[in-house]
């Protein structure tokens, strides 16, 4: 934690408590963030955050819980208590990572677009996107080609999981190679589609003359002709809770395009994390199934017949737990491009089962 969030914590949290109505590892501590700051915050909890920043924005006082347990997960790696080389098969900035080894196996590439000659305009779609959806990836780039002038798809990660993660210096390192990149492509407009990703690079890229956008501002999504008399809930990723610009711009888009919408008790800026966040599937299973429990009622509580997410972590996710309620892709419902996310566990599995699974597995555990 930088030293002026710790003492401004110090200093002035009043200790209401609001903070840990909306979060489960504050509530289950039952200590407030400023006798948890005193006492020093354990490797445990660190670990049960995901970094959602719901106890930011609940606060009346305008501080920030979450970077106690950020700042204690970057103190485990730098000291070794944290071992992170054994989660590099998690590391975006590793030539080989589960998600690359996934793209290579189900043979996902996008070297027919990704020349860059005087690109100006890129299409950045992020990790997730470009490798558990290569259909909309692809769909979204056709238009973005048509209409924008965009010359290829950047196809690297933003750097927000090795920041969850605690990994600074290869976080700097990717940031500077994100750089590089743009100066050596004369890259003036990045077009984004996920909400960490827009955040992300619009942080790197502060001081560079550079633009970031999203698929909502620059393309026009035509209303169409035959919409399912259903009524559709979105939910709001943890990024965007701050500034709500995807929140905002998907909400017009659907509105525009005919799908009715309701909303459900935690939306925009207090929405709740779908679990992604902190890596906390893996640390913390058990809140994981709390945080979708309770998504699934409030779909349910608004009478929604398909819950809509903007950022496919979180699609994936809820689409991992039995639900009556589908849940999709704002984007596939705007580009009339239906997609079935179902049994992305099953081939993640099936990638590393068997003699040939664990040689994979070996590979990118090397080095
Ligand atoms: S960031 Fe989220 S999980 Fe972490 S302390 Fe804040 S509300 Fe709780
Ligand atoms: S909401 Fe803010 S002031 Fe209240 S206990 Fe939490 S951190 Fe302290």
């Amino acid at each position: 934690m930088e030293h002026d969030d710790r003492k401004e914590l110090l200093e002035e949290c009043v200790e209401c408590k609001q903070c840990a109505d909306c979060c489960s590892l504050l509530s289950e501590s039952g200590q407030s963030p400023l006798e948890m700051a005193k006492r020093g915050i354990e490797l445990y909890e660190a670990l049960s955050c995901s970094l959602c920043g719901a106890c930011e924005t609940a606060c009346p006082k305008g501080l920030s819980p979450k970077q106690l347990f950020l700042a204690r997960r970057q103190q485990a790696v730098s000291s070794g208590e944290i071992d992170s080389a054994e989660y590099r098969y998690l590391l975006p900035d590793r030539k080989k990572n589960v998600m690359s080894a996934y793209r290579n196996y189900y043979g996902i590439d996008y070297s027919d677009i990704n020349s860059f000659d005087n690109a100006e305009t890129c299409f950045f779609p992020g990790c997730t996107l470009m490798t558990y959806s290569p259909e909309l990836t692809r769909s979204i780039y056709e238009r973005l080609k048509d209409r924008c002038g965009c010359k290829g798809v950047w196809t690297e990660c933003c750097g927000k999981l090795l920041d969850q993660i605690g990994v600074q210096q290869r976080l700097e390192d990717l940031r500077n190679r994100l750089k590089e990149f743009i100066q050596e492509h004369n890259i003036k407009r990045i077009i984004v589609a996920c909400p960490g990703c827009y955040y992300e690079l619009r942080d790197v890229f502060q001081d560079c003359d550079v633009v970031v956008q999203t698929v909502y501002e620059v393309l026009d999504f035509v209303k169409q002709e035959k919409v399912e008399k259903k009524q559709y809930t979105v939910h709001d990723s943890c990024p965007d809770r701050f500034a709500g610009v995807f929140g905002n711009q998907v909400r017009h888009a659907m509105t525009e395009c005919g799908f009715p919408l309701v909303e459900m008790v935690h939306a925009k800026t207090n929405t709740i994390c779908c679990g992604s966040g902190g890596q906390l599937s893996h640390f913390r299973p058990d809140l994981v199934e709390e945080l979708v429990d309770l998504r699934q009622q409030e779909v349910r509580l608004a009478n929604a017949d398909v819950l809509v997410g903007y950022c496919l972590s979180c699609v994936l996710k809820y689409d991992n737990y039995p639900s009556e309620i589908p849940v999709t892709h704002a984007l596939n419902l705007l580009l009339g491009l239906k997609e079935d996310y179902k049994g992305g566990k099953d081939r993640l599995e099936k990638m590393f089962s068997g003699s040939d699974g664990e040689k994979r597995w070996e590979e990118i555990m090397a080095d």
